[in-house]
């Protein structure tokens, strides 16, 4: 498919990459896409970054049928631009376009748009240490109509921002807290989709969580209340007792992240066992009071590998690793980091170069 390009006349000034706030300031362009019943996928474009028109009753601000994908370009050493993994994306987009029943957007125009994309834009994927080009496809229902059921027409749009370490503070311990009475996902429901509905429900839960001083939550399961899911939008790891235990995604109410794959592969590859299996609460709390418990990250992609300092439970705290960056969580933040940038051998080919 052809994508149409109209170049910006008014390039913007780009920001200072010292302490930039994530997802703030925008590129110059944006890739569009239409969709119509009938005609299928239509007028894939690029043009300048700004706002969108839509009718006050396009179905996406009522009904939230709206999925989003997250993912980066990285500047090598070079000075070349790569993507990591990007057909693990497209292919998540079209899993989670399928439960929220939005026509997919095919694998091939959904690569050559992100790469266009970025290369159009190349000069804002930035150089200093530590940043990267945060990439946001998303797609929505656009048919101006009240009442629920499956829209006829969507917009595909993709976005990008420069953007450096995803918490202000950098790669150190967070303090996260297990949510015992809210749920981020149920059995049968979105849990495994990237859609924005999933988010807007758990803000109840996240926002006091914040407000306790803790800087995530970690979900249970929407069953029980017993297992452990995610922490925040990220997935969550631990090494207990040398091994790494990591909540299955097989039930479909965990996100299948991109980091989590891919740490998990390097694990494997370092010989690590990996089990992907239930992990209920009391076994963690039993594992960091007796001592088993030595390491736990978040990994997702806008912050790698997110070290966990504390858990809090019940109003009790458990403190990881004393409060530090793990030997092993340190080490796949470098490995993951040092394949995203270029510096040390890709031996998986997870990297797609752009330009
Ligand atoms: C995006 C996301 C993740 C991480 O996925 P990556 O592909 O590694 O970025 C994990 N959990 C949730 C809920 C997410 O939205």
């Amino acid at each position: 498919m052809d994508i149409t390009i109209h170049k910006t006349t008014a390039p913007k000034q780009k920001p200072s990459m010292d302490g930039i706030p994530f997802g703030t300031y925008f590129s110059d362009h944006m890739f569009l896409m239409n969709y119509t019943e009938g005609q299928g996928w239509h007028d894939a474009r690029i043009v300048p970054y700004g706002p969108l028109t839509l009718e006050p009753t396009a179905m996406v601000f009522h009904y939230a049928q709206e999925i989003f994908e997250g993912l980066k370009a990285y500047r090598t050493a070079e000075g070349k631009i790569q993507l990591f993994r990007p057909n693990e994306n497209i292919r998540r987009m079209i899993r989670s376009s399928e439960k929220l029943c939005i026509p997919p957007v095919p694998e091939d125009i959904y690569l050559q748009a992100l790469k266009t994309l970025v290369e159009l834009d190349q000069d804002w994927v930035p150089s200093e240490p530590d940043t990267s080009l945060y990439i946001r496809p998303f797609v929505f229902a656009t048919d101006p109509h009240l009442g629920v059921h499956v829209a006829h027409t969507y917009l595909f749009c993709i976005v990008t921002c420069p953007v450096g370490c995803y918490y202000p503070e950098g790669l150190n311990p967070v303090k996260i807290a297990i949510e015992s009475r809210e749920v981020r996902a149920v059995r049968g429901g979105t849990g495994y989709t990237k859609c924005g509905g999933n988010y807007a429900a758990s803000l109840h839960a996240s926002d006091a969580a914040e407000k306790r001083g803790f800087s995530q939550v970690l979900w249970l399961d929407g069953v029980e209340q017993k297992y452990i899911e995610e922490v925040g939008s990220m997935n969550v790891m631990f090494k207990i007792g040398g091994k790494i235990i990591t909540p299955s995604v097989e039930k479909l109410t965990v996100l299948p992240g991109v980091t989590r794959k891919s740490a998990l592969t390097v694990l494997k590859s370092w010989g690590y066992e990996v089990e992907e299996r239930d992990l209920s609460v009391d076994e963690l709390i039993a594992a960091a009071e007796n001592g088993t418990l030595e390491e736990a990250w978040g990994t997702g992609t806008a912050a790698v590998i997110s070290p966990i300092g504390e858990i809090s439970y019940k109003s009790k705290k458990y403190t990881v690793n004393n409060f530090e960056i793990g030997e092993l969580t340190q080490k796949l933040y470098d490995t993951l980091t040092g394949i995203q940038w270029g510096k040390i051998d890709d031996p998986f080919g997870w990297v797609v170069p752009v330009c």
